[in-house]
């Protein structure tokens, strides 16, 4: 496997990979979530590189960007065990030299969800998805649906700027109690971390009143709601149901739906999400 930091270093060890290539874009602190796309996509590809790049300009001014946990040795014996073949692990400099001033936004898809409670976070993923593109002109890339809106946003960024790459998704990687796998759960004290899968359990209560034929977005919504607020520890940002394409807010009766959510457990921020109705 190889290491490389610099742009240069990256286009020589791309420019020798046969394809089709497959990219795994990560911030690095990797568990099973990241590891299934890798594997994935060494199923699915010639080759497989990844990224591991805890990218500044997607984290608000009053994010975890300085607490972002980070473990670089152990995030490539990991990669390496699944045979991955080519690593980018640039510093902030290489991706955002001095008088960077280019920017790709995503206008609609943005505006919902995850993007209305952090309004400079999609414009900082889909420029350093788009510099990755660029950089590692894969075939194949790699995402979870763990981020769901993430997978929207980049899918239109892809298709109007003519990236000639397939967005795969990926399912959701969890815990046995549920727990979404991310590398915010580190934050997590034990308390903190028992109290967790609420999230899972309030979609899971949603998706088994949907299978039970109900149907108003409204009372999907309030299910989710009523379940994170009985949790003492949880705080609740917003619950949606919503249109797994245009990401506006549902009402009235649904056939399918993006449930999703962020819950503040202590200082740390979870999201979570599950698609109803056929995929
Ligand atoms: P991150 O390092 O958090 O930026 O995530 C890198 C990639 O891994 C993104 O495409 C995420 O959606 C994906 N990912 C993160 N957590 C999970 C998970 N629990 N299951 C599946 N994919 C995940």
């Amino acid at each position: 496997m190889k290491v490389v930091t610099t742009l240069e270093d990256l286009r020589h060890a791309r420019a020798a990979l046969p394809g089709p290539v497959g990219l795994v874009p990560t911030m690095g602190y990797l568990h099973e979530g990241h590891v299934s796309l890798a594997r994935r996509a060494r199923a699915e590809c010639a080759s497989v590189a990844a990224s591991i790049f805890v990218n500044p300009t997607q984290f608000g001014p009053s994010e975890d960007l300085a607490s972002y946990p980070r473990d670089l040795p152990r995030d490539l014996a990991l990669l390496e065990a699944v045979g991955v073949d080519l690593v980018w692990t640039p510093p902030p400099e290489v991706v955002y030299p001095a008088g960077f001033q280019t920017w790709v936004t995503v206008n609609e898809v943005t505006q919902h969800l995850e993007g209305a409670q952090r309004p400079t976070h999609f414009r900082g993923v889909t420029t350093v998805v788009a510099k990755l593109f660029n950089a590692f002109r894969p075939d194949r890339a790699y995402f979870g649906q763990k981020d769901a809106q993430q997978v929207v946003v980049i899918k239109q960024m892809a298709r109007d700027l003519n990236f000639a790459v397939a967005i795969v998704v990926c399912p959701t990687v969890r815990e046995h109690d549920g727990l979404a796998m991310s590398s915010r759960n580190a934050y997590l004290d034990p308390a903190q971390r028992a109290a967790a899968p609420v999230l899972f359990h309030a979609l899971s209560a949603a998706a088994t009143a949907y299978a039970a034929g109900e149907r108003d977005a409204e009372i999907l919504r309030e299910l989710m709601a009523g379940i994170i607020d009985a949790e003492a520890l949880a705080r609740r940002q917003y619950v949606s149901c919503a249109d797994p394409e245009t990401l506006q807010e549902l009402y009235g009766p649904i056939q399918r739906a993006l449930l999703s959510m962020a819950v503040y457990i202590g200082k740390t921020r979870l999201i979570d999400n599950l698609v109803l109705g056929d995929m």
